[in-house]
């Protein structure tokens, strides 16, 4: 059984044969998907896809940090809303970019320390989305953790050995996904050193599709591509890590 622990499939790109690719992700041995939360237009979407196959896909509940603008505190209102009316498996996808813009950088970094309360209030993961930004995210989870309860996955994992280090000492996992499979990214090199028990797998769908699909749209079956990636570098079978991703994902997501 595989778990694909990151995977946007409720967004528009799979409106034309959602059903068709869940049932190719099935097939691929993948078993549970996780929903990362971006905004409150994704929330109906999510949940609609969730209810559906409630046994297999879980809703997070989180607001991203691309989503921050002038309104987040009014956004966050709702989103802390959600988070009261029901279980989610995690507060995501939620973190700090400053990639695409640093307009809100306050407003970001004011939102995820927010987030990450909520989340140890409720004894939940945080799953972090982290663009230029891996240091100052470092940063604050080491302020904010107080216990245990603040824990989770940096997900799409892409910096240095030394941030992976200060990753697992605060007792926080790395998400690997269609990264691994591109030539130039040094991945493979850096995931060498990680031990896998703080390796958990992702697709990310729609985006960073792996090779040898690397250009069209990514979906969750394509874990299994990543799972066989990280197998080769680790000279493991793909059983080995297959057992060993799907233990570390419960592990986090279900405690
Ligand atoms: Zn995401």
């Amino acid at each position: 059984m595989l778990i694909d622990t990151h995977s946007h499939i409720y967004a528009s790109e799979f409106d034309f044969d959602r059903d068709a690719m869940m049932a190719r992700a099935f097939s691929q041995g993948v078993e549970k998907i996780f929903l990362p939360n971006v905004d409150l237009e994704s929330i109906p979407r999510m949940l609609e896809l969730e209810a559906k196959y409630p046994n297999n896909c879980f809703a997070m509940m989180g607001l991203h940090p691309c989503s921050v603008g002038a309104d987040y505190k009014e956004v966050l209102n709702t989103i802390e809303s959600w988070l009261g009316r029901r279980k989610f498996v995690a507060v995501g996808e939620i973190g700090l970019d400053y990639y695409w813009s640093k307009e809100f950088v306050e407003a970001q970094k004011d939102a995820f320390r927010m987030q990450c309360r909520w989340a140890m209030e409720l004894d939940i993961p945080i799953i972090i989305h982290a663009r230029d930004s891996l240091d100052d995210l470092i940063q604050i989870v080491s302020e904010e953790k107080k216990d245990a309860r603040l824990r989770g996955i940096f997900h799409c994992f892409g910096g240095t050995l030394e941030q992976a280090k200060q990753i697992m000492d605060l007792g926080f996992s790395m998400g690997i996904g269609g990264v691994l499979t591109y030539k130039k990214s040094g991945l493979d090199e850096l995931v060498k050193s990680i031990p896998l028990e703080w390796l958990v797998l992702e697709t990310d769908a729609p985006y960073l599709t792996p090779v040898p699909h690397r250009g069209k749209r990514n979906e969750s079956g394509y874990i299994r591509i990543i799972a066989e990636k990280l197998a080769e570098v680790k000279g493991l079978s793909l059983e080995e890590v297959a057992e060993v991703t799907t233990a570390n994902a419960e592990k986090i997501f279900i405690r």
